[in-house]
């Protein structure tokens, strides 16, 4: 190669940013192909999209006004003020089994991976028989909640600290009845304004302000993409964030209006996506919605509900060249892939702690599955050399006596065999078991890792696979990428390839 050439091809390399480059906390992720250039419309999602809050703080602050209306509202005593909620107890993922006092994770067929009883985890035995392995889990029966947003982290710590407490209060617990007031007085807390007011005095501890929000949205605008805002929070909390978040970030975008084509707030979601309601115009004076149905989306106005349907009408974009980035698996991401064909992209903002984990124990990891490997085929040799055992039984117990003492001496020589293959076995295993718990707890002390469950793919981790095409820790991921990229899905293995 000439000297002219190499040049050449060392300035046109140094322009192009490849995926290597970007370090994995930023990069975003791609389960089924998507061509950026052929996007004319990006949906932007508000609250765990654009907004990231202070997951500790917020959960603690939707403790303690959920706690004040169960004693307020529901006739539970003050003493449960002053019980503590880890919030390591719950991660995305996990399901709540309502009448039993149980939470569990589940694999991606379904299997029920580990379960606790409050915080007490059962054993193999207890979990067997309370969750039969041949019977599948139907997470749509009013029996379980399926915690698949950051907004139900505390239905889910609140549930198992409190199963512990009526436990020892009383001799019948009604766990159901537990889990409903609960679930009630978060949802009052959400409803009534006391956690909204409460976050609006404080926005800097609650909001996290991502410094590249402002310039990924005008690197979108630049390149000629529509955008827009469907949030299911209303106005007055909508503005209060969004201005937080954006207003004074770029010179050419007075307010956080600006950076959008449409703006849709209290779209409940994932109504928006099924039902048929009209848009109402917002006066943003007042926070109040017209009662008359609006005919048109205006740039600079705010309207409230509405419904896909006509959305793509008014804004005549639908399917493939829409976007909608969100956070949250049923409200966001499900009806939109099974009904309307858009594309998805998902914020998970615990991505970028499990990416953490995964690199700090990348080669316990690797050590993990070499391991696991030996350990399974020193298994089939025990259970080859069993067998081999019973036969020489078998013959002995069935043979002339002139045979005996060879058949005695095999016996022996395979029961020492077999013995020593134990005892390699059993030390095996307790290494398994010790590395996989401590990698495990790295992750999370009571749940592991977010996307697994054991060897296999968690339930929720499946469900990503499933309805989100891009998924990654944070929107503004977007800037380190072309708005015209082609993200590509790496080429899946099959196992002999592996
Ligand atoms: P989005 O993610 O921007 O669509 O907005 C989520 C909205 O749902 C926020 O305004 C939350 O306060 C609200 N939300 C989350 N959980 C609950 C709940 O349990 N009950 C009522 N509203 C909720
Ligand atoms: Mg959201």
């Amino acid at each position: 190669m000439s000297g002219d050439t190499k040049a050449q091809i060392d300035a046109l390399l140094s322009g192009v940013r490849r995926d290597i480059d970007i370090s994995t906390k930023q990069r975003i992720y791609c389960n089924r192909n998507l061509r950026m250039d052929g996007i004319e419309l990006i949906g932007w999602d508000m609250d765990y999209t654009l907004a990231l809050y202070n997951q500790e703080r917020l959960e603690k602050l939707s403790i303690d006004l959920t706690l004040q209306k169960l004693v307020a509202n529901h006739g539970y005593p003050a003493e449960i003020m002053k019980l503590s909620f880890p919030s390591n107890l719950a991660i995305r993922g996990i399901v709540l089994d309502c009448p039993s006092g149980n939470v569990f994770k589940m694999d991606h067929h379904g299997y029920v991976g580990r379960v606790f009883h409050g915080t007490r985890e059962l054993s193999k035995e207890e979990r067997a028989e309370q969750y039969r392995t041949d019977s599948r889990i139907r997470l749509s029966s009013d029996r379980y909640r399926w915690i698949d947003t950051l907004f139900g982290l505390p239905d889910a710590v609140m549930y198992m600290t409190m199963v512990d407490w009526i436990d020892g209060h009383e001799q019948e617990p009604d766990y159901q009845k537990l889990f409903v007031d609960i679930r009630k007085s978060i949802d009052e807390a959400h409803r009534d304004d006391t956690l909204k007011t409460a976050i609006k005095a404080d926005m800097p501890g609650y909001v996290v302000k991502d410094p590249g929000l402002a310039e990924m949205l005008h690197k979108f605008r630049s390149s000629g993409k529509k955008q827009f805002l469907l949030t299911n929070s209303y106005y007055p909390y909508t503005q209060a964030v969004m201005e937080y978040l954006l207003d004074g970030e770029r010179q050419a975008y007075p307010s956080w209006q600006n950076y959008f084509d449409y703006i849709i707030v209290g779209g409940t979601k994932p109504g928006f996506f099924n039902d048929q309601n009209p848009f109402f115009e917002v006066d943003v004076k007042t926070g109040v919605a017209s009662d008359k149905p609006a005919t048109e989306l205006h740039g600079d106005r705010v309207y409230q509900g509405g419904n896909i349907h006509t959305f793509e009408e008014f804004t005549q974009v639908s399917g493939e060249r829409v976007l909608y980035v969100g956070d949250h698996i049923y409200g966001d991401m499900i009806r939109l892939k099974k009904s309307r064909g858009w594309r998805t992209a998902m914020v998970l903002q615990e991505l970028a702690l499990e990416n953490d984990c995964s690199e700090r124990y990348a080669q316990e990891i690797r050590d993990l599955e070499v391991l696991d490997r030996r350990r399974r085929n020193l298994q089939s040799e025990i259970d080859y050399e069993a067998l081999m055992l019973k036969q020489i039984q078998r013959l002995l117990d069935n043979c002339e006596e002139a045979l005996k003492p060879r058949l005695v001496a095999a016996k022996k020589q395979s029961r020492t065999t077999l013995d020593s293959l134990r005892t390699r076995s059993k030390a095996m295993h307790d290494e398994v078991t010790s590395l996989e718990r401590s990698i495990e707890r790295s992750y999370n002390p009571h749940w592991g890792a977010m996307f697994r469950e054991g060897a296999a793919t968690s339930r929720f981790g499946q469900q990503v696979s499933d309805y989100a095409d891009l998924y990654t820790s944070r929107a503004s991921n977007f800037l380190s990428y072309s708005p015209l990229r082609y993200f590509r899905a790496p080429r899946k293995a099959m196992p002999h390839e592996m």
